[in-house]
């Protein structure tokens, strides 16, 4: 039996990519093996390569002077690897402080390069995102570092900082489920595995201008991203496995009418839970000031710590399952990604209002 997933990451998949994934496994096209024993150089796993970075740009409309690379390593190793390719000498890094990801960001920033914090939501406790006027930039900045959706906290980022230096985002847990205002952005990044694929890499979009001015930088191979850009990210063995389940997926989502139309999905769902939050009588808190929540991680509290507990042992029990708020925060948070049904939400909100009445 499949389970309701709202795990935080990796996420659910939709039952039919998964169908679709196991029909293939032994068989892949005719191949006779399945897509994780291709050679990466085969004419079938090329094409499969080639239909991931086109459904990628068609999906996010990503203009043509931006890159498309595939890298392991997750989001984490991006916190590294963009100030080693973007900081010049005597170059600057803002980062808008708004949560454990971002604060995760920075400090790896500042192992490798100059960086500050432009605002630190961290003594309100990350219960909202800054206006636009909030970010301070210093001068010298090269970029200002941005997360659009902090999946612990719950928050999402609605105002882009009021600045024309170029920003750089880490969009992990909303990926492709909110369009992307290109002209602002030198680099938009995230882990594939909240809302794309399975684990096992990030999807980056990096201006080729970007790309060319770090092509000199004495640093390892894998750590360049012109050493990924110039080969399509094919210049060793890619995460095969991840790149032709997000293909599915970004398949999947171009049929539904795109990114505008999966804003509008993620919002809905979302939209459900908050009301059944908002109607509770203070049964069910969300910690999260109300312009500032996330559409795809719905964090929220019961009356005490002993109630949380009851409500996820007994949502178990009704096959709902990865609703523990994360350990640094507490309470209860369900991830809505995009391979969370509607059904799934349907029956969250109806063990919610059956909960409440019987505690
Ligand atoms: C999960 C997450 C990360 C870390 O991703 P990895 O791919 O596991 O390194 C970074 N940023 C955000 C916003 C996340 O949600």
């Amino acid at each position: 039996m499949r389970v309701h997933n709202f795990g935080a990451g990796p996420c659910a998949l939709p039952t039919e990519v998964l169908e679709e994934v196991r029909d293939e496994l032994l068989d892949f096209a005719g191949t006779g093996m399945s897509v994780v024993e291709l050679s990466h150089r085969s004419p079938h796993y090329e094409q499969v390569h080639r239909q991931a970075l086109e459904l990628a740009r068609t999906v996010s409309a990503a203009p043509e002077d931006v890159d498309i690379l595939f890298i392991q390593g997750g989001a984490s190793l991006q916190f590294g690897m963009i100030p080693l390719n973007l900081l010049g000498p005597g170059e600057r890094a803002g980062f808008v402080v708004t949560g454990s990801w971002a604060k995760a960001a920075y400090s790896d920033a500042r192992r490798v390069g100059d960086a500050y914090a432009g605002w630190d939501g961290s003594e309100e406790g990350y219960r909202r995102m800054p206006t636009a006027g909030e970010m301070r930039v210093e001068p010298g900045t090269r970029y200002v570092h941005v997360t659009t959706n902090e999946t612990i906290n719950g928050t999402r980022m609605t105002q882009l900082p009021a600045t024309t230096v170029p920003l750089v985002a880490d969009m992990s847990s909303e990926f492709l489920a909110r369009p992307i205002d290109w002209p602002r952005y030198d680099l938009v990044y995230g882990g594939v595995q909240k809302n794309l694929a399975p684990a096992g890499m990030a999807l980056v979009f990096v201006r080729h201008a970007v790309v060319e001015a770090a092509a000199g930088r004495p640093l390892p191979n894998y750590l360049r991203y012109d050493w990924h850009a110039a080969a399509d990210s094919l210049a060793n063995t890619p995460p095969m496995f991840s790149i032709a389940v997000m293909a599915k997926m970004l398949a999947r989502m171009a049929a539904r009418g795109g990114i505008e139309a999966l804003e509008r999905e993620s919002a809905a769902k979302a939209a459900r839970v908050y009301d059944e939050i908002d109607i509770s009588d203070g049964f069910y808190r969300s910690p999260v000031a109300i312009g500032s929540r996330s559409h795809m991680n719905v964090v929220f509290r019961l009356p005490d710590e002993a109630l949380e507990s009851t409500f996820v042992e007994e949502a178990e029990r009704r096959a709902l399952v990865g609703l523990k708020g994360h350990r640094s925060v507490g309470g209860i948070r369900a991830s809505l990604y995009a391979g969370v049904s509607a059904e799934s939400v349907d029956a969250l909100v109806a063990f919610m209002s059956d909960f409440r009445r019987s505690h």
